[in-house]
């Protein structure tokens, strides 16, 4: 199985486990649920703990991310994603 880190704690894990975010050709943030999206990705755990983290990386402007996608819209879908596993 091939495995990618997470992008804030950067464990190791397996590419089903870990969600996959990809930009469009707007540089919009899409949450590639199928894993097969044939783009560069940023991949990040399921859990509260490291989205949270994420958004707040994001809103210091620390969180690398090296595929362009559009910080506002990586929020709302960080949001998005973070309502879904329920809080
Ligand atoms: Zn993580």
């Amino acid at each position: 199985m091939p495995t990618r880190s997470c992008i804030v704690c950067r464990k190791k894990n397996e590419k089903s486990n870990l969600l996959r975010i990809v930009s469009d050709e707007n540089n919009m943030a899409i949450l590639d649920r199928t894993q097969k999206v044939s783009k560069r990705a940023i991949y990040l755990c399921k859990n509260i703990k490291c989205i949270e983290k994420a958004k707040n990386s994001l809103e210091k402007g620390k969180l690398k991310v090296k595929i362009g996608i559009n910080k506002d819209c990586l929020e709302v879908l960080l949001n998005e994603v973070k309502n879904e596993l329920g809080e």
